[in-house]
């Protein structure tokens, strides 16, 4: 882990980058205010990716049908205006109040402190399921990926996928697409995803392009501290050594609710209670929108989360600037709104 000395100052930090997250970033730049982003992932998205970005959805307003992966790429267009860090692969696991009100935030690798906090946080910190294997943990991020990097890097590599559900067929897929040395370890022979996917991947083992090997990874090999092969053993006990450049195990992924319960805010349900005039939690200055409030009438959509982003978004900046009056501006007419969002001004 790698912890930057410094402290980071903002106004706002929204925990989670789910399409949620997403919105309430543009909702708080509208209102100038200074924010950051975490999430615990190394993309954004949340679930839409995680669990359905080749999915469509019908419901959200104005986009007849969009993937969820499509949906968090217009999410992420809207807001690259405001240039917005957004600090990923790192989980939020403290928050506690200070005395001038603002709070300290730590995440595993760096230090915050805000003046408010909107977690949107969803079902939990989305995390790999991880191979038990111990010392294989040195090799992350050089030969061993736990969520997909760009397989263009993997050219000429023997690349080993381990996994028998969509995201782990669809990878071997696209390696032999790209002409990679992919071979595919799973427990068992048979394979969860869609028909058609399935099909595809066995045409390509049938013809060659991808080879796949049933058992379970009980060991690996290495020389001067490289990873050089995995011992793969199978239903009779028998265990063999493969060859390997690159270990990817794509096992799924699971959430974790993880240290909220420890934030000093009011939970239901492992959920954050909030009011429903600015989604705001028992502390004020820490809000909650998205699939991790509750409050009477709760509806887990994303089309509700952008309303109470929106609310969460005015409350912020009344929290942070309480003798300030708030007016309600339209982003088709504003000056101020169109300065923020750089485009001309139109209604001159
Ligand atoms: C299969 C499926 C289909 C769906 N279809 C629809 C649909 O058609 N229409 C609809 O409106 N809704 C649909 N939903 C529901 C919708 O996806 C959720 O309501 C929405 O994703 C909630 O968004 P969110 O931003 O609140 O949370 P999430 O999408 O869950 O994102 C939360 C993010 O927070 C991060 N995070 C959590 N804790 C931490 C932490 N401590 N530190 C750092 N990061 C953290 C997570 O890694 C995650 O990326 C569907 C859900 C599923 C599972």
């Amino acid at each position: 882990m790698n912890r930057s000395p410094n402290v980071t100052e903002t106004d706002a930090i929204v925990i989670g980058a789910g399409p949620v997250g997403l919105y309430q970033v543009f909702q708080l730049g509208l209102m100038g205010l200074q924010t950051h982003v975490i999430d615990a992932l190394p993309h954004p998205g949340g679930q839409c990716v995680e669990l359905y970005g080749n999915k469509p959805i019908y419901d959200i307003p104005g986009i007849p049908v969009c993937t969820g992966q499509e949906l968090i790429d217009r999410l992420q267009e809207q807001i690259k205006v405001l240039k917005t860090p957004f600090h990923l692969g790192q989980e939020v696991t403290a928050i506690a109040q200070r005395t001038d009100g603002r709070f300290n935030l730590e995440t595993t690798h760096q230090s915050f402190i805000t003046k408010t906090i909107i977690v949107a946080s969803g079902v939990g910190a989305f995390k790999a399921r991880r191979l038990n294997l111990a010392g294989l943990e040195s090799y992350e991020g050089r030969q061993v990926f736990y969520h997909r990097p760009d397989l263009k890097n993997f050219k000429g590599k023997k690349v080993l996928i381990n996994g028998g559900e969509t995201p782990a067929l669809e990878t071997a897929i696209e390696c032999a697409q790209l002409g990679i040395d992919v071979t595919l370890v799973h427990r068992r022979d048979v394979f969860k995803a869609e028909e058609a996917l399935v099909q595809e991947f066995q045409t390509l083992c049938q013809q060659g392009l991808i080879k796949v090997i049933v058992g379970q990874i009980s060991g690996f090999q290495e020389s001067s501290g490289t990873l050089t092969a995995l011992e793969v053993t199978d239903f009779d006990g028998q265990t063999q050594a493969h060859a390997i450049d690159v270990l990817l195990p794509l096992l799924g992924i699971s959430p974790k609710l993880g240290a909220i319960a420890d934030w000093g805010v009011a939970l239901e349900n492992k959920q954050v209670l909030v009011d429903t005039e600015k989604f705001q939690s028992n502390v004020p200055g820490i809000f909650a929108v998205g699939d991790i409030n509750t409050y009477p009438g709760k509806k887990k959509l994303i089309v509700c989360g952008f309303h109470e982003a929106t609310m969460a978004a005015y409350a912020c900046l009344a929290h942070i600037h309480p003798d300030q009056p708030i007016h309600l501006q339209y982003t088709t007419t504003s000056p101020k709104l169109h300065a923020i969002l750089g485009v001309s001004d139109k209604t001159k």
